[in-house]
């Protein structure tokens, strides 16, 4: 069986020196358990005003802080005092750089607030905090690279399950070309939103560059249907996408761009001739790290026939690994979900998949919090597949190897394409599959989650986004604004 530290990398070194095992790293944790989380509200040039509310822990629905949201006097008053970031891309970016060791400096504060307000697991927070330090250090050097006229201001809408890596990169990139940036953070996760802005502009983002403005999407609303908003970075479900779209076309100009990743419905094929212990760790890693909340994580999972039962008993051995628990413990591989709404959801599709009698394997979930254990539920294909379930499950089918292109097409057709994984030991067949598929981001015989910034960009086609990929180097010309037309001659 493969073990959790496996599969999770528990105490493995991260790839940029987060280190789970040094002995300073868990004192600085260990003095984070108890650390107060700021209250929030806007950070704003103008006047705040707004109604204040609690925040729940996911894991143990207990109040953390406070936040106090928008209201519409509020965000008047942000996208009145917006401006560019005047400086050179030069100073920005050491700005942003400092901005970075900010970050890094408190990364006990973040991982007590991302563990708190969004469920993050101790091994979720190290890659969350490095990928947010990454987003900032790569934008700075793109920034730096060029002489460049900003188009204006961005409104940048972000997602809960990434509350500091996604948050940052949208910013960083709108700031590192010298727009000005209207931040709304997702409902969800204001608080980690607050302690970043908070830091970006200690470093000295000037705040009429950077305003945070928490809120529901009636502030979302009022950010995307501005005159004054060039362009809008947008990180979430692919129907808020088009809604932003239509509201950008009755205010904005015509050529303001939409930068959005919005959802997916990905899969993985494994052949016969896939390594069975190989394939098994990375399917439990893109199905279940981040209790499935990823929009890259592993949905329908193809097995070839012939394998298939011997690889499900292999799959659920795996799974009875997983430890489901406190996301503040260094044993926990899932925590909750983000809350009760989202736990409400999932749980009746997968009783609904009960009764169905496709249910292949669960485990237990805690009774307090809004947990989802890792589930396993069977499916004639992706075509029965309706809607992304964001959560720990994962649904499996097989196929006969001359119905592999078949699969394809039936993988293609969902017109989504954001990841796709794929496991074979046949050179010839990654060729021809990955060809084959429509897809922003291709995995061979790895997982199929967290890209990283700077060498793998991340973003996806049809459904899944507008590109360009974020952590790539075509990503801040979006932000920038287009050359002039040529006149005359
Ligand atoms: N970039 C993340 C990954 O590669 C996913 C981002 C998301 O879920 O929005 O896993």
């Amino acid at each position: 069986l493969v073990k959790p530290a496996e599969i999770f990398g528990a105490g493995r070194l991260n790839s940029r020196g987060f280190d789970l095992t040094d002995t300073r790293m868990l004192a600085t944790i260990e003095a984070a358990r108890d650390v107060e989380i700021p209250d929030a509200g806007p950070l704003v040039a103008g006047a705040v005003s707004g109604r204040s509310r609690e925040v729940m822990n996911p894991a143990h629905r207990t109040v953390i802080a406070r936040v106090v949201e928008a209201d519409q006097a509020c965000v008047e008053g942000a996208i009145a005092a917006a401006a560019p970031w005047q400086a050179s891309p030069q100073e920005r970016a050491e700005v942003l750089r400092r901005v970075a060791d900010l970050y890094e400096a408190n990364f006990g504060l973040f991982f007590a607030v991302l563990s708190r307000e969004a469920g993050k697991t101790l091994n979720d927070c190290v890659g969350e905090l490095r990928e947010a330090v990454d987003f900032l250090r790569f934008y700075a050097d793109e920034g730096a690279r060029r002489e460049d006229a900003a188009r204006g201001i961005f409104t940048a809408i972000s997602p809960w399950n990434f509350p500091l890596a996604i948050f940052t990169g949208q910013i960083a990139a709108a700031l590192a070309a010298g727009n000005g940036v209207l931040a709304k953070p997702a409902e969800q996760t204001c608080l980690t939103a607050a302690i970043a802005v908070r830091l970006l502009h200690e470093a000295g983002v000037p705040v009429t560059a950077l305003q945070l403005l928490p809120g529901d999407g009636k502030v979302g609303a009022m950010l995307t249907a501005s005159d004054k908003v060039q362009g809008v970075a947008f990180t979430g479900s692919t129907e808020t996408a088009r809604i932003i779209r239509r509201a950008m076309s009755q205010s904005m100009d015509p050529g303001a761009p939409l930068i959005a990743e919005t959802g997916g419905l990905n899969a993985m094929i494994v052949d016969s001739t896939a390594l069975p212990e190989q394939a098994v760790r990375d399917i439990v890693a893109s199905s279940f790290q981040s209790a499935g909340q990823r929009c890259s994580a592993l949905r329908c999972l193809y097995l070839q026939e012939d394998i298939a039962p011997h690889m499900i008993e292999m799959i659920k051995g795996a799974m009875d690994e997983l430890h489901v628990g406190d996301p503040w413990l260094l044993s926990t591989d899932v925590g909750p979900v983000i809350d009760e709404e989202a736990r409400a959801g999932i749980a009746d599709y997968i009783a609904e998949a009960r009764r169905e009698g496709r249910l292949l394997h669960e485990l237990a979930a805690p009774e307090a919090g809004t947990f989802i254990a890792p589930t396993l539920l069977e499916v004639p294909g992706i075509e029965a597949m309706e809607r992304e379930v964001f959560g720990p499950v994962l649904h499996v089918a097989t196929f006969k190897g001359r119905d592999l292109h078949r699969v394809i097409g039936a993988i293609n057709a969902t017109g989504y394409g954001l990841t796709f994984g794929l496991h074979t030991r046949i050179d010839t067949r990654v060729q021809e599959v990955t060809e084959a598929i429509h897809a922003g981001n291709l995995y061979v015989n790895r997982n199929q989650i967290g890209a990283i910034v700077g060498s793998q960009p991340f973003g996806g086609e049809g459904l899944s986004g507008t590109g360009p990929k974020a952590g790539g180097p075509n990503y801040l010309d979006r932000f920038r604004a287009a050359p002039a037309p040529m006149t005359g001659e």
